[in-house]
Parts: C-alpha cells; sequence; structure tokens
C-alpha cells in the first residue's frame, strides 16, 4: 500500500538544505516572466452552447487557504497573485465528472511538501514549499522579487501534479509506468495547452526547480529530478520546436531524445486527452466525438 499511495513529493527540508549549496547558475535563466499576475479577464467564457442548459452538480475543485503565523508572507503573496484562483477556475470549467468536491489547502505542514491526501481527498500546498522555493531560485541568482514569482509558478507545475494524482484516483484512471511521471505530464500538457492560458514559462521554472533536487533512491517512486527537467524541456521544445530550440540547447537536451520530442508531446497530449474525455460531462445532445459546440471540450 505504501508504494502505490505514497503521493508526497520528496521535498525534505534537511534535503533542500543540501541544495542551497549547488551553484545551479549555469542552469538558470535570466528569461523574464513578463504576463505576472495573470489577467484573470483574458479567459474564456463557459462553452455557450450550454448556456441554458442545466448542468447536473458535480465535484469541484475549491481553494481554501488556512491562516499561518511563520508565513504570513507568503500567504498574503499567494492570494494576491491571484494565479491559483486562476488556475483552479480553469480545472472547473473543464466539467469533469468528480464524485467530490476536492479542497486544495494552503497550510502550514512542518516540511516543504506538496501531496494528495489519499483518504481525506484534498490536495495539501505547504507554505514551506514556496518558502523554499524563493531560496532556490535566489541562490540561482534572481532578486528577490523574481525568486517570488518564480516560487508562485513552480507551485502552479506542482498544484497541477497532485490535482493529477487526484483525478487518478477520483476517476480511476489507468496508467502504465510511474504514476509520478505520469501526473507530471498531466501537469506539462495543462499548462502547454494553450487553451488554458497559462505562461509557458512555468514549465521551464519548474524543471529548474526539479534539476536541483537531491536524488532519491533507484527504487523511489519518483524520477530524478534531472530526468523530471529534461522530461519537462522535451515537452516544451516538442511543443513549438523553432521557438525553444533555444531553451533545449541552454538545457543541454541530447540531440537523440529531441528528435523524438515533438511526437512524444503529441503522444502525451493525446494519451490524456483520451484517458479524460469518458469524465466529462457534455451536452446529453452532443456527441463525445463532436467538439464543434464546445469551446474547451478536451483535455
Ligand atoms: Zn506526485
Amino acid at each position: 500500500m505504501f508504494f502505490i499511495y505514497h503521493k508526497k513529493i520528496n521535498i525534505f527540508l534537511t534535503l533542500i538544505i543540501q541544495i542551497l549549496v549547488i551553484n545551479i547558475s549555469l542552469l538558470l535563466t535570466s528569461k523574464e516572466v513578463n504576463s505576472f499576475p495573470i489577467n484573470i479577464n483574458n479567459f474564456e467564457q463557459k462553452t455557450k452552447g450550454n448556456q441554458n442548459k442545466q448542468l447536473p452538480t458535480i465535484g469541484k475543485f475549491q481553494l481554501q487557504y488556512n491562516p499561518t503565523s511563520k508565513y504570513q508572507r507568503f500567504q498574503r503573496n499567494i492570494q494576491a497573485s491571484r494565479v491559483f484562483n486562476t488556475v483552479v477556475e480553469k480545472l472547473n470549467k473543464k466539467n469533469l465528472n468528480l464524485p467530490v468536491n476536492i479542497p486544495i489547502v494552503f497550510r502550514d505542514c512542518g516540511e516543504a511538501n506538496a501531496f494528495y491526501d489519499l483518504k481525506a481527498q484534498k490536495v495539501i500546498m505547504c507554505y514551506e514549499l514556496f518558502e523554499i522555493g524563493e531560496s532556490v531560485f535566489v541562490s540561482g541568482g534572481y532578486s528577490q522579487e523574481q525568486a517570488q514569482v518564480r516560487s508562485i509558478y513552480n507551485g502552479v507545475f506542482i498544484l497541477l501534479h497532485e490535482v493529477g494524482h487526484a483525478l487518478v484516483d477520483n476517476l480511476d484512471l489507468a496508467f502504465t509506468g510511474k504514476e509520478e511521471d505520469s501526473v507530471d505530464d498531466f501537469a506539462a500538457t495543462f499548462v502547454l495547452d494553450e487553451k488554458n492560458g497559462l505562461p509557458e514559462e512555468i514549465i521551464w521554472i519548474s524543471g529548474q526547480f526539479f534539476s536541483v533536487l537531491p536524488d532519491g533512491d533507484y527504487w523511489d517512486e519518483h524520477s530524478f529530478g534531472q530526468q523530471r527537467f529534461y522530461n519537462l524541456v522535451c515537452l516544451l521544445f516538442g511543443k513549438n520546436p523553432q521557438q525553444y530550440v533555444g531553451i533545449a540547447e541552454q538545457a543541454g537536451l541530447g540531440k537523440d531524445r529531441a528528435v523524438r520530442c515533438h511526437s512524444e508531446y503529441q503522444d502525451k497530449v493525446s494519451s490524456w486527452q483520451r484517458l479524460l474525455a469518458p469524465h466529462y460531462l457534455y451536452d446529453r445532445d452532443t456527441p463525445a466525438t463532436n467538439t464543434s459546440n464546445s469551446s474547451d471540450p478536451l483535455y
């Protein structure tokens, strides 16, 4: 049971201390995120064809910020950014047939972590994770303000990773290989789906974060941080090789992998589309295969 259901990402504080002494400046880029905070008003409206239809009650993702005495600055910054409100809104617009509401709880954890609590059916985002994120990016040469933005963007990817676990559990989704890799793919393809309007910089930023995590054991349920970094670089490059060839070169992505990234990206997008397709609540009169009346039909 442990090996199946242990879904915590291993970002323990003691290990992170090791990270801070690693010179990661060569891995980090000065590329600035220029679209922060995300403008929630830019997002497309709900499917027009369903405006007069009464959709059945379904479970929703629900954002919750618990009070904190130790991490008040982080809580304020996270809430003020409204980035997570935007992400949750986009998730709920998918109208996935979730059997229960799934709270996404920001709180003190006593460790830098994020996880899907299988028993409580909640996603937990620890404020400590954002503190560590800032430290990692400051160590990489960014200003406090830049590091703060990057830490929040990294939090978006990690939130979507945990949402992936929640979907696997609540929708009983099939997977092969490591579930951890599969939900990384969910998070990446969600970010890279232009319909969702999220900054693609999230992929690069979170990849950088993973790249400096210390390696776990060979039997760990997670791939090594460097592998997660290159998987994300491959998906980013694979989505648009012309646009991101510079990122692939900067990351040192090997040509033997790079030539496969475009088809790999398409395969990952298609796989998650097919996994989730049976779980969308479509208009009764709209066949699942006909997406012409839906503005945001398949993810
Ligand atoms: Zn995980």
